[in-house]
């Protein structure tokens, strides 16, 4: 079992960014998990199903090749909303356990990044991180992503979006997102990714050295 860093936080709050570079600095393997969820999705809208039909979600979840997923086509607002209708579904979730907790296993360790890998997937995680941003700040920087992806909606848009996903996320009965016991709270409002990067690594390096 390698050493497990679980980073867990709402949308756009920089913790994709932060998990990966963490995971580069570390020479650790790095998995987003939000792009499980995105594929499942993917998977019902190429095959004309409804995001409602929790059973095709099921069987695309369980059946789910990452392989097959291209990463281009999982990305976007669209897919974003989409992955959080069918994170909600308990049997959806379920099917993406196992893969999520072998992928931590890997050596010399992991960097999973999510809703529920420190509460759920990971709780014996070395280290937990709980990042998150106002959500103003959060609207700001995806405004910001998206119109680089040529998908300027609106920076109004872009906050009721983030504060409709934050509801689902924090309010479905299966594995809400909230911080886990134990988590480092990092709020990177006022911080680029360069300090909320020196932050997190100030907390992995005082675990990796059982301080
Ligand atoms: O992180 P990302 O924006 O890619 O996630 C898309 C959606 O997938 C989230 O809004 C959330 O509903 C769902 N998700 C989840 N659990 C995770 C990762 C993502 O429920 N571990």
């Amino acid at each position: 079992m390698g050493f497990v860093v679980a980073i867990d936080g709402p949308a756009a709050s920089g913790k994709g960014t932060l998990a990966r570079r963490l995971a580069e600095a570390y020479g650790f393997a790095h998995l987003d998990t939000g792009l499980l969820y995105r594929a499942v999705a993917r998977i019902l809208i190429d095959k004309n199903r409804p995001l409602e039909d929790e059973q095709a979600a099921e069987a695309a979840a369980a059946a789910l090749n990452l392989a097959y997923v291209e990463e281009s086509r999982l990305r976007g607002a669209e897919m974003g909303r989409a992955a959080s209708i069918v994170s909600a579904y308990p049997a959806v979730r379920r099917a993406l356990v196992d893969f999520q907790r072998r992928f931590a296993e890997q050596e010399p360790g992991a960097v999973l990044d999510g809703r529920d890998i420190g509460t759920v997937i990971c709780p014996d995680a070395q280290v937990k991180l709980f990042v998150t941003a106002s959500t103003e700040e959060r609207a700001r920087r995806r405004h910001r992503e998206l119109a680089l992806r040529g998908e300027d909606i609106g920076y109004e848009a872009v906050l009721e979006d983030l504060r409709a996903r934050d509801a689902r996320d924090s309010g479905r009965a299966t594995a809400p997102l909230k911080q886990a016991e134990g988590a480092h709270v990092l709020d990177t409002s006022a911080l680029d990714i360069e300090e909320a990067l020196a932050h997190a690594r100030r907390i992995v390096d005082a675990a990796r050295t059982g301080a």
